[in-house]
This record gives C-alpha cells, structure tokens and sequence, in this order.
C-alpha cells in the first residue's frame, strides 16, 4: 500500500491544470475568466458548467456539483482519492514516489487511514452483499418471504437482496477472505462479545442493501423473518439497520435512488414513500420514480437530493399518526428548498406495496397523478376535526381554513383554492376571504406595534434566508480578507449555524484564518465529503470585484445584527403573550424597547 504526501499530492494537482484535465470530457468556451460547458454530471441544454483557470475549480450552477481537479477525476471515472492521484500522476507523467508511513504526521495519517478504513467498509459492505444474496438458495424461509411478497428473480437481483443465517456465516466469510477485525467491526455487520467472540449481527433477516447515488453498498437494512410471537417474546425488532459509518448517516440516503436515477434520465416528478418493499413493488411493476427515506421523516439532505434529481416530490407516508406528521414535516422541508410538494392520497391498501400488488402499476401512475397539494392536504386533514354540519364547529373551521390560507403566497394560488373550497364546503367565498383579510390585518396591525420599519419574517421563510445567510458568509471567507474575518468572527460563531455542512465549513474557515493558514492552504483540501465540497466551490467560482465584496460584507455584517435583534424581539414578544403578571409585562415592554431603539441606532 502506497502512501502520498501532502507535497505529492500538490504537485500532481500543479501538473494538472484544471482546464485540460476537463477539456478530455466537456467541450469548453471561455466566457470571461472562466470557462464553460454542458456538464457531465446531469443531463441539461445549456452550458452551467464552469471551470476556472485561476482557482483550479469547477463548479456547475446546475446541479451544484463542484470541486477541484481531484474531485473531478473521482467523480467522472468514479474511482477513489488515492487512485484519482495515480491517474492523474500517470496523466502527467509523473512517476509518484511512495512515502514510509511512519515519516507522515498525525493529521496526513488520519486522513490515510480514514481513506483506507472508508475503502474496506466498501469492500466489506460488498462481499457481504454477495454472500447474502447466495444465501437466499440455502433457506426455505427466505424463499418462502419472496414468494408471499411476490418479487421476481429479476428483481432480487436487481436490488442486491438477501438473507442473513443463524451460523455467523458471515463471519467466517470474511475472515476466509483475508478481511482484518477492525474493518469488520466498524461496518457494523459483525460484533464482538466482552470476551473477545466475534459474531453476525444480522441473524434471520431479510437483507437490504442500502445502495447511495453512485451504487456502492453503504449500509444494510435487515427484516426479521421470525414470526410475530417468537418477535416479542425474543424481543427482536422488526427492523435493524447498519449503525451509522464513514459512509452512512442515517438520513443521508434515499433508498432506491441509485436504481431510479438509472431508469429516468431526468424525473419530473418522484414519489417518496416509507419503506424498502414500497420502492420495490412499484420498480418491479414499472414504476420506477420510487425511493424511500426510510423510516425517519425527510431531512433537509435527503431533500436536497430529491431536488436534484426531480422537479416535483409527492409524499407517501402511512396513515397512522406518526406517518401524517412525517408528511407534515416532509412538505416543509420541501417548501423550505423552495420545491413543490404534494401528497398521495390511498385508498383501499395501507402503502404503496399493497396498492401495486392489488391493484396494478396503470391504477398506481393514476393514483400519483391525482396527488393533492400541500394545501389541499391541510385542509383535508382540518375537515376530519370538525363536523361542518353543525354552525358553531363550521365557524371554527372556517377560521382554521383562513388561516392556513392566508399563508399561501401568491395570490392567484390563494383565489383559487377560495373558489375550490367555497363550493366544496358549500360556503359563500365572501365569508372565507372575509376571514383572510382579517388574519392579514391583525397579523399586519401586530407587527406596526411592535415596529414600524420591518415586518417579522415567517419562519419558513427565515429558515431559507438563515441559509442564503450562511452561503454569503461562507463566500465572504473564501475571499481570503483577514479584515472581513474579523469582521464577521465577531459577531456570528459558527455553531450559530442551521445546517451541518455550513457550519462544518465555517468552522474550519475560521480555523485556517486563526492559524494562519488561510493564504497557503487550498481550501478545497478542507471539505470532507461531496456536499462540503459543492457548497465551497460554488462560493469559490463567483466573481466579483473588491468592492462588491466590500459592499456584501457590510451589509451581511448587518444582517446578522439585525437578525439577532430580531430574534430576541420575537422572543420578548413571545414572552409577553404569556406574560400574566405586571411586573413581568413591564419589564418585558422595556427589554423590548431596548431591542427596538438599538435596532434604530445602527
Ligand atoms: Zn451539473
């Protein structure tokens, strides 16, 4: 095993330029100083692609994939770090010298050896794929599942499926295959007992492998197969899944992506549904804009994903409580990346599995066309609350419905569910636009009492400019301005931040103007995984002069100022609505005049 140096690596990066390296894969025409072409990582017309000579990076406006020249061969030939180094070394013609281990220091080492560790989790996760897959042969239970599951050959293939034994086969597989204990353990897929026996965690489970966009085995998913009442008294769950690794972190992934992706070049529209079965049944009947998010509701990555490969998302969780509420937050999830979200309205099945298997995939396709919007869905929800035949829980809900109308931003949206639901609900439209304007006037009246200038702004809304926050602090760093740096240290920490990536690169932004380092370092070398990456580049590759930067600076540092002070007002106000006691009230009123006044000064 080969070992490259920090200096090697910068010197096959020097040897490399950007441009050429590209240029084998994407015809380029420079526009200004940077170059462009359509990109080679999603499908489009129009050139979004860029590379520039002078940062050594690319980025693509498009899809959001962007990176150095390392990057850029990892991704288009899909292969490692270590490889990409070799290839473009041998592109160069420059013969790599291999370092002894022991000469690397401790941060170069630890970046090896994850590197390393994250390669044999791969090989691992894989040779594990294979066995269990093979394993299916030798057991007429795992048979048996198959068959009252109705899946295909075809599609247990397709999907890698598997069972695990009670032999600690798995076990003994590996070792056979010259795989070290430490490897094994870290996948997750073997244990090891106080006294030292090592053993397969996965015992009678129907086996999932968790595939991520580029196909690799990240995780496993097992089913118990054991029947419902040597379940509880063994007390086994029904689910178990691959703790989370260097490769996996649950809510990272989409289940069923991978494939999905291959069989649409580009989806306008992609369901998400709850588990492993309800993405297989529509596949296998030809359906193949499914993918799970498994078990926990959306996150804000896996809806980042879905953004990327599709243009509309519909949700399709279970009826149950805890399936409602996934949607809930899954439509806010997608609202706050400004995408589209409707919902799947079923009848008669309890998923999408059932659904499929009952009724066929032309009565599912027509299923998903009928969705209901977000809105809609609200609604529908409200109406099972109350029983609108009686006048006073008619009233109520009337006062509900304005309210969740009275969000709906554009106003030709708003008309039209006023018309839908006035006939729907047999009410005159003058009585629920009535209710609307007066929630607007009483939200627009609490807002001039607390302060003339600037309306409070709604939270989705804030989440998203709490974000776009955060990207233009992350620009402002990369401009490489110890001034700004100050500036900005002082008034916003990173642990401020509301998404892991930003707040993972301002942290090491600050570290490398705290040490120093922020002149000499390519900053692409911090970023530790795709996102981080695509986030850097894409502040990287904006151009801009010193004063627009100067300006930007400025009013970001504002920004967050305000944002504070906001914050705390709403906070205060929120206290006040509470607040019973005199005292309490009086006090609040002048913290809150406080607030208001420092808001003016500035
Ligand atoms: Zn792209």
């Amino acid at each position: 095993m080969a070992f490259y140096s920090e200096q090697v690596i910068e010197d096959v990066k020097a040897a490399n330029d950007i441009v050429d390296v590209v240029s084998a894969y994407v015809t380029l025409k420079r526009k200004g100083s940077a170059y462009f072409g359509l990109c080679p990582f999603h499908k489009e017309k129009t050139g979004s692609f860029a590379v520039t000579p002078e940062k050594q990076i690319y980025h693509c406006f498009g899809c959001g994939e962007g990176g150095n020249v390392i990057k850029f061969i990892m991704k288009v030939e899909n292969i490692g770090f270590k490889e990409a180094i070799e290839f473009l070394a041998e592109r160069a013609n420059i013969t790599l010298p291999t370092v002894n281990y022991n000469d690397l220091n401790m941060s170069q080492k630890e970046l090896i050896e994850r590197e390393e560790s994250r390669k044999q989790i791969l090989e691992i996760n894989k040779e594990a794929g294979r066995f269990f897959y093979k394993n299916i042969e030798k057991s007429q239970m795992a048979k048996d599942y198959i068959a009252k599951r109705h899946i295909d050959a075809k599609t247990v293939a397709k999907f890698g499926l598997g069972f695990a034994l009670d032999d600690n086969g798995l076990y003994k597989h590996l070792l056979s295959k010259g795989f070290k204990e430490k490897d094994m353990l870290a996948t997750g897929l073997v244990g090891k007992s106080e006294s030292g026996y090592l053993y397969d965690k996965f015992k009678n489970r129907f086996m999932f492998p968790i595939f991520d966009v580029l196909n690799r085995v990240v995780a496993f998913g097992g089913r118990t197969l054991l029947d419902e009442k040597t379940m509880k008294e063994q007390k086994v769950p029904k689910y178990v899944n691959s703790p989370e690794n260097l490769l996996y972190t649950k809510g990272r992934h989409l289940y069923g992506l991978n494939i999905a992706r291959k069989s649409n070049e580009k989806m306008k529209r992609i369901l998400v549904v709850e588990g492993y079965m309800d993405v297989i049944s529509p596949h296998q009947a030809g359906v193949t804009n499914v993918v799970a998010s498994l078990g926990t509701a959306l996150t804000e990555q896996q809806g980042r994903l879905l953004r990327k490969y599709a243009e509309e998302v519909i949700l399709s969780y279970d009826s149950d409580a805890a399936g409602q509420k996934a949607i809930m937050r899954g439509i806010e999830v997608m609202q706050s990346l400004g995408v589209s979200a409707k919902v799947l309205q079923m009848e008669n099945a309890k998923d999408p599995d059932e659904y499929v298997l009952k009724f066929g995939p032309e009565r599912f396709e027509k299923l998903i066309d009928n969705s209901i919007s977000a809105v809609e869905y609200k609604v529908r929800n409200l109406l099972k609350e109350y029983d609108v035949s009686d006048i006073s829980q008619k009233i109520k809900f009337l006062s509900r419905l304005a309210e969740i109308l009275s969000k709906v931003d554009s106003n030709i949206e708003r008309d039209i569910y006023v018309d839908k639901f006035s006939r729907d609900l047999n009410v005159g439209k003058e009585a629920i636009i009535a209710e609307i304007e007066k929630l607007t006037l009483k939200r627009d009246n609490k807002i001039k009492m607390i302060d003339p200038v600037k309306p409070i702004a709604n939270i989705k809304k804030e989440d998203k400019a709490t974000h776009d926050l955060e990207n233009m602090i992350i620009y402002l760093l990369v401009q490489k301005d110890l001034k700004i740096y100050i500036k900005l240290s002082e008034v916003y920490s990173p642990d401020e931040s509301v998404s892991d990536s930003h707040r993972s690169l301002i942290k090491k932004l600050y570290d490398l103007y705290e040490n120093g380092d922020i002149n000499t370092k390519d900053l692409m070398l911090i970023c530790e995984n795709d996102e981080e990456s695509n986030i850097l580049s894409e502040s990287m590759i904006k151009e801009s002069t010193k004063e627009d930067v100067e300006r930007l600076s400025n009013d970001i540092i504002r920004k967050i100022e305000v944002s504070k002070l906001e914050k705390k007002r709403n906070e205060i106000v929120k206290k006040l609505e509470k607040a019973t006691a005199d005292e309490e009230q009086k006090a609040l009123w002048e913290e809150l005049q406080n607030v208001i006044e420092t808001s003016r000064r500035d």
